[in-house]
């Protein structure tokens, strides 16, 4: 599976960014709702994704590149405050150059896996160098 495939904007070829992330379990995937927003014009669409569940565990690094992002510049931005909700986290984010972004707001199902990916980026990378 081939997010950058699936979550582009065809108008402008760039890679979308995830701004709602809803997921619904079912037998064998994870039906997802997805709000995303292109970076050139920051106009949002909806999408909807299978996420086979054998996958999830491999697509929550790509799925948290789309989701730390600024909508403006696609800069890392910084994780100011989370809401945990009944059924998603709301993000705030903040842009070094742009500020305040877009909340995020990512269904509870996801939402842990894809922050340990985001927060242990780094250390992964050191780990591939190193080997
Ligand atoms: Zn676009
Ligand atoms: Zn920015």
């Amino acid at each position: 599976m081939d997010l950058d495939e699936d979550l582009k904007c065809e108008e402008h070829e760039a890679p979308y960014l995830i701004c709602v992330l809803k997921s619904k379990k079912e037998k064998d995937h994870m039906a997802c709702e997805i709000y995303a927003i292109c970076p050139v014009d920051q106009k949002m669409e909806t999408r909807s994704l299978d996420i086979p569940i054998e996958e999830i565990e491999k697509l929550n690094l790509p799925l948290a590149d789309k989701i730390f992002r600024c909508e403006k510049c696609f800069r890392e931005a910084n994780i100011q405050d989370i809401a945990m909700e009944k059924k998603s986290v709301i993000i705030y984010l903040v842009c070094p150059e742009h500020g305040f972004l877009i909340e995020r707001d990512i269904s509870n199902d996801l939402y842990d896996g894809i922050r340990f990916a985001w927060d242990t980026k780094d250390q992964k990378l050191q780990k591939e160098y190193t080997v």
